[in-house]
């Protein structure tokens, strides 16, 4: 019997989660969208949608009836009194915060750069920026941290991350409940972005996908039959480790001729640098990237890149490739290369023509997918609305 009522209870929450989705992402807008899409009858949508407009959590309004349809119909929206959610990022040069709605409307945001920093220096940075965005609204379903690498998301640990002033095993989905006693969901930051443009933006209907961030080494957040790709304690697909050269140097993981040793932004500006003889920012770079003098240099990221992708693509099949973090700065004429020279490599190459794109948030996606690993565990009923 216990069974039984838990079971129909984690439905209920399920069906909520799956409502809020569906309008959140502009999928369906009426109680009629919903009940296509959902296959529940129209007695079981229309007693979820007047829960959630009772709670707040969305709002309607009346549509003009088109002469033709002569019905007064209502459309469905994400209510403004409905919670919002904090988005954290944590990566080695800043920490930034994000307070936003279900729909990634941002109604407040902020940075701290970082450098040569305490465990406590940077705990406190991350206190204060959420303590501001509660400042701004206290009305919050949870908090949700995307955070670069190697992360153990079950326990929202960071363990190892290589290059970031020694601190190691950060609890920081433990400190952070602690502190502000709301629910906390961690995971990369590639992960988080690639959670977000599926839902979202370019990867929408993209049910095998990756997010690809190229910076200071090459990160990947998969998404495969609609869900986060993972592993042995959580931790994610390393696309940086896919070695490229099995004769090339050695890397810190222990592989030889590893992408992330060919393709990370201080290789990159060193290239640049011999190219064109003045030392400038990336950004600067790829804004002149263009010109025929880095064609052959660009033309050689791009082989090494396509080769990455292309061996992590033969193992999972995914058919839309996003290139974040600095890859929003690569010109679309190097995109296209990319694309073309990925879907020269994969196996089903007759069966199966990878898109290669940027991510719709650009530079953002990483920091709005810290908000969604809060906002998607709505979704999927694992974190429940309140009944
Ligand atoms: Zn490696």
């Amino acid at each position: 019997m216990q069974r039984f009522g838990r079971n129909a209870y984690d439905n209920k929450i399920m069906n909520r989660g799956k409502v809020l989705e569906l309008i959140a992402t502009g999928r369906c807008r009426t109680r009629n969208d919903l009940v296509r899409s959902m296959g529940l009858t129209k007695m079981a949508i229309s007693n979820i949608v007047t829960e959630l407009l009772e709670k707040d959590f969305l709002t309607e309004e009346e549509k003009t009836p088109s002469k033709k349809a002569g019905r007064r119909s209502t459309v469905l929206a994400i209510s403004p009194k409905a919670p919002k959610v904090i988005g954290l990022l944590l990566v080695r040069e800043r920490v930034e915060v994000v307070l936003c709605d279900s729909c990634l409307n941002v109604s407040f945001r902020k940075s701290v750069l970082i450098n040569q920093i305490t465990d406590q220096d940077l705990i406190q940075i991350m206190f204060t920026l959420v303590e501001e965005a509660l400042a701004f609204d206290s009305n919050v379903m949870g908090i949700g941290v995307s955070c670069m690498g190697p992360v153990d998301s079950e326990k929202g640990v960071l363990t190892e991350p290589p290059y970031f002033y020694g601190i190691r095993n950060l609890p920081i989905a433990k400190l952070l409940e602690t502190r502000f006693s709301l629910p906390v969901r961690v995971n990369q930051d590639n992960v988080s972005g690639a959670l977000e443009e599926y839902l979202y933006g370019n990867g929408k209907g993209h049910e095998n996908m990756m997010l690809v961030g190229l910076e200071r080494g090459v990160g990947c957040g998969i998404i495969q039959h609609g869900q986060i790709r993972d592993g042995f304690r959580s931790f994610k697909p390393e696309i940086g480790h896919v070695s490229i050269d099995v004769k090339g140097r050695r890397c810190v993981c222990g592989n030889r001729g590893c992408l992330e040793m060919y393709i990370n932004s201080e290789e990159m500006k060193k290239q640049f640098e011999k190219i064109c003889g003045i030392k400038e920012e990336l950004a600067d770079y790829y804004s002149i990237c263009h010109e025929s003098q880095f064609s052959e240099m660009m033309e050689d990221m791009m082989e090494k890149l396509s080769s990455g992708i292309s061996t992590t693509i033969n193992l999972f099949n995914l058919d839309l490739v996003l290139i974040g973090y600095d890859g929003v700065l690569l010109p679309e004429k190097y995109l296209n290369l990319l694309q073309e020279k990925i879907n020269e490599k994969i196996f089903y190459s007759d069966s199966m023509r990878v898109i290669v794109r940027k991510p719709y948030y650009g530079a953002d996606a990483q920091l709005l997918g810290g908000a969604c690993n809060i906002i998607h565990a709505v979704f999927n009923g694992e974190l429940g609305i309140d009944s």
